[in-house]
């Protein structure tokens, strides 16, 4: 206990030290109102658009260095101000994004010549972009869409979701003070010290901001979506994980409790389900046990559901924990190995049928592969956003991805292997399920111009 404190102590310790590294006035990036916000990331915006992009480029570097730097502070501060997700995995998204999220290179020109000259279709900035950001990956959501959208020669004004305000903020000072230290304009990306439903409301309808990104759930997406501006709307998903009779069992149980669990479910890809094909559901179940499954009994599932959808809302105190701390909020001593909660329902059980963020696996018993897909697109409820399976069968693997057309489709790995976490291709924590842009990067946060020069410059 003497040991959590003072971690927590050097904590803030180090926090303090950063924040007084930077000017008062601006306090690296967050302002008091939303407008003085909005004037400063525009200001520096018109810097930017002046920039050459291996400047541009010059300030991704840092902030990927800063990020590998800071990525366990970083987390440590999401957990200890969330409440949800777990440090070491956390941590590891942070590298990840690091490494992994594309920055200019991502932005590509098109071109074509003939007898009447050369035409360009080249991608260039919004200008300002409106940013909302969930609790569920707080300071990994604001360093994604940072490296993204300032690759795109945009700058950011960041509404954070008001239970991770301390540590999006963090990320977003951490940006400009990349910035500032390789010769940069400050206030790059900008967010509040307490930003609020108004406050974004605000910046929605502001003049100066054309393009609006929601991460989150389906409020905030709808909310965007009908602002009257450009939106792109990365929402909630509830991914299913269908499994059949030709798939290696041992290794897809391992698979799912490894994407399940990954910090403690929070990720919007997540395994949120499983749909299994009758004949192998026992032997699924017996190595999911044997790799942290822990099965509950009928009565327990009736606590736990009373306990996590009260009077059939979801319990957000339960969102993001892990298992042994979900069962013992049920007064259920789980063996210390325990990693996930694993019950057996029908599809519309509510701790099924709803998206959770927490290590509860519902599984589902399919006749055959026609029951299967059409149990598991049911459960997706058409949000389009990820759904993984684990088979042989190409003919099988075709047909559910054609049916459930998702932004994501996994196959024969955990979930997290979408993200470029043991699969290949780029890492986003911003998937546009909703408005269809799937897994963004710098390129979805630029528009398109033709440039056109007429009779010259072809010398086919
Ligand atoms: P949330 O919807 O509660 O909050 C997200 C953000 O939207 C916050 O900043 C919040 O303040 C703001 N917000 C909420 N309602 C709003 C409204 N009506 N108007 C303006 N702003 C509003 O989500 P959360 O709990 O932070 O995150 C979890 C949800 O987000 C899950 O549903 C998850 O699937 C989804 N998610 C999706 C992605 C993706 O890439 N598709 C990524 C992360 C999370």
């Amino acid at each position: 206990m003497e040991v959590r404190e003072e971690e927590i102590r050097q904590m803030v310790r180090e926090v303090m030290a950063r924040m007084e590294r930077f000017p008062q006035k601006e306090q690296g990036g967050i302002f008091q109102n939303m407008e003085d916000a909005i004037m400063a990331a525009k200001k520096a915006q018109n810097i930017m658009q002046k920039m050459p992009m291996d400047f541009r480029e010059k300030i991704i570097c840092h902030i990927r260095k800063k990020t590998r730097e800071e990525g366990e502070l970083l987390a440590r501060m999401g957990v200890e101000e969330t409440g949800m997700g777990n440090v070491g995995d956390k941590t590891l998204k942070h590298l990840l994004l690091a490494d992994k999220t594309p920055g200019t290179e991502a932005i590509t020109t098109k071109a074509w010549s003939g007898d009447r000259g050369l035409t360009l279709t080249e991608r260039g900035p919004f200008g300002v972009i409106g940013a909302i950001t969930p609790c569920t990956n707080p300071s990994e959501t604001v360093l994604c869409n940072s490296i993204g959208m300032i690759a795109g020669g945009n700058t950011v004004v960041f509404c954070p979701h008001p239970q991770a305000v301390q540590v999006s903020n963090y990320a977003v000072q951490l940006v400009n003070q990349a910035s500032i230290e390789v010769g940069g304009p400050e206030n790059i990306v900008v967010s509040l010290h307490n930003p609020t439903m108004e406050t974004s409301s605000y910046m929605m309808k502001h003049k100066d901001i054309p393009l609006i990104v929601a991460t989150g759930g389906p409020l905030v997406v709808t909310a965007v979506l009908s602002s009257g501006k450009r939106g792109i709307g990365a929402g909630a998903g509830n991914p299913p994980v269908l499994v059949d009779e030709t798939a290696d069992i041992k290794k897809a149980a391992i698979d799912i409790i490894n994407g399940c669990t990954f910090d403690n479910n929070l990720p919007c890809i997540a395994e949120k389900e499983v749909v299994a094909l009758e004949q192998i559901t026992d032997e699924l179940i017996y190595y999911m046990k044997e790799n942290g499954g822990f099965f509950i009994s009928n009565e327990e599932l009736e606590r736990l559901t009373s306990l996590v959808m009260t009077k059939k809302v979801l319990n957000r105190s339960c969102v993001g924990r892990d298992a042994k701390t979900l069962l013992s909020m049920i007064g259920v001593k789980a063996p210390e190995e325990t990693r996930c909660i694993l019950f057996e329902g029908p599809k519309e059980h509510p701790l099924i049928a709803e998206e959770l963020m927490m290590p509860i696996l519902g599984i589902v018993r399919a006749r055959d592969i026609e029951d299967a897909i059409c149990q598991a697109v049911w459960l997706e409820h058409g949000n389009r956003h990820s759904a993984h399976m684990h088979s042989r069968n190409v003919e099988n693997l075709t047909r559910f991805g054609k049916a459930i057309d998702t932004a994501i489709f996994v196959k024969n790995a955990p979930s997290y292997a979408a993200l470029g976490f043991g699969g290949e291709g780029f890492c986003t924590f911003t998937i546009a399920s909703r408005t269809g842009e799937g897994l963004t990067c710098a390129s979805t946060f630029t528009k398109s111009r033709r440039c056109v020069m007429a009779d010259s410059l072809c010398i086919r």
